[in-house]
């Protein structure tokens, strides 16, 4: 059966096993979640993922702190969630992960009252029309339940049509997503956490930031839900 309609005849299930859900658990089995690999907790990681995406861009100012809740392996239970999320229109799936996003946040020492507003990587009007909903702005969602800080989704906006990253170098991705984004509607604040769903060089992310420092951002943090391993 389709999983979309697997998941519509018996919603309890889980979307990666589809074996049945206890009342406490939603949208993943225990076993499915606790099978997730977490992101290392602690300053050293942190660096180290931070100096990956500089290292690529050679913008090393561009970050301020940036967080990853997970390590994305291919073929694992994490993408088949990701996948379901994003394709099946489990939306409420892309808050939760934001609420796990913001405990690791929280967890890691950042002062909350340093922020002024979450900015989701905005998805392109095609995509959008094709999913209905971007996942990056409801991750974003589930971070400000647990940080308490507003998403402002219209900050940026996507303005060059960049297709598939999927194949491409890391030269080829930074041609491709350069002046993708422009500040969009609204002032944007001096101290922001951009959110987006998977980093895998952080060429979108890197591009992403530049619009907001051109729009005025001072303080610009990252926040993703997973970066993409190495294999
Ligand atoms: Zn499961």
């Amino acid at each position: 059966m389709d999983n979309r309609l697997l998941h519509f005849v018996y919603p309890n299930v889980c979307v990666v096993c589809h074996s049945l859900l206890f009342p406490s658990e939603h949208y993943l089995c225990s076993a499915c979640f606790n099978g997730f690999e977490p992101f290392m907790e602690g300053a050293a990681p942190e660096r180290a993922f931070l100096r990956s995406i500089e290292s690529h861009f050679g913008e090393d100012t561009l970050f301020d702190r940036a967080w990853c809740r997970y390590v994305f392996h291919k073929h694992s239970a994490l993408q088949q969630a990701v996948h379901a999320m994003k394709y099946q229109g489990l939306f409420n799936l892309g808050i939760f992960f934001g609420k796990e996003l913001g405990r690791f946040i929280v967890s890691s020492g950042m002062d909350c009252d340093a922020i002024d507003c979450l900015v989701p990587v905005p998805l392109n009007r095609l995509k959008l029309i094709e999913r209905s909903f971007n996942q990056a702005e409801k991750i974003a969602e589930g971070v400000a339940s647990v940080l308490h800080k507003p998403v402002e989704p219209r900050l940026l906006q996507r303005v060059k049509y960049t297709g598939s990253q999927t194949g491409l170098t890391l030269g080829q991705r930074k041609n491709n997503l350069a002046g993708a984004f422009e500040p969009g509607k609204g002032k944007i604040p001096r101290r922001v956490i951009l959110i987006d769903d998977i980093v895998t060089t952080g060429a979108t992310m890197v591009s992403a930031a530049q619009a907001l420092r051109k729009g005025g951002a001072e303080t610009i943090h990252l926040g993703a839900l997973a970066l993409a391993a190495k294999e």
